[in-house]
């Protein structure tokens, strides 16, 4: 069983005001993730699921046609938490081990744009990184997630409709404008990238 307290929002709702305004994040948050949360529980019960974390059941689930409403779930929950805490005020100095692999600031900039911006319908853009490729943009469909394709997660951005309507409308590239130039906490990002 999962709960959303088992995934805390890590700032107030007004923090990313006026960029997503509190009723988004009461909504993405205290909805959309919530159902996430409780679509899965309801999947797993009873099932060999039961007694996974959610890394287990994302990545046993991810090749399974019949389990494919668990992973969608699962990835969402994971997707929703990791995003939530890519985002904060304050901390928004692209680092120096991400500007330097793009070849600089604006490059990093104008490539994850590019493939955010090439999202057609609902899905996430993301910062990978693994030992072989190092760093890489890319973009997934839907719930799919760089955890079931063996990438560590660096970064990522919502890119459903549900992440910025109420606030940006149609304006989806602004949206993604305003996440890299005062959206993101870096702060978390270096944090969680343990790589240096
Ligand atoms: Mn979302």
């Amino acid at each position: 069983m999962f709960n959303l307290g088992d995934f805390p929002l890590p700032f107030r709702e007004t923090n990313m005001e006026p960029y997503m305004s509190a009723e988004t994040i009461r909504i993405h948050y205290g909805k959309h993730l919530a159902t996430y949360i409780a679509n899965l529980n309801k999947l797993i019960d009873g099932t060999k699921y039961a007694d996974m974390d959610l890394h287990e059941i994302i990545v046993n689930s991810a090749t399974s046609v019949a389990d494919e409403k668990i992973f969608n779930n699962a990835a969402q929950v994971f997707n929703h938490e990791f995003f939530f805490n890519c985002l904060g005020r304050g901390n928004n100095m692209t680092p120096d081990i991400i500007s330097d692999a793009f070849g600089g600031i604006a490059e990093f900039k104008e490539k994850f744009k590019s493939v955010a911006n090439s999202v057609f319908g609902s899905g996430w853009v993301w910062l990978t990184h693994d030992k072989t490729t190092g760093f890489e943009i890319v973009a997934t469909k839907n719930a799919d997630t760089p955890i079931a394709h063996n990438k560590k997660p660096i970064l990522t951005l919502d890119l459903w409709e549900h992440a910025y309507y109420l606030d940006w409308q149609n304006r989806r590239a602004d949206f993604v404008d305003a996440f890299l130039e005062s959206m993101i906490d870096w702060k978390f990002v270096i944090d969680n990238m343990n790589i240096k």
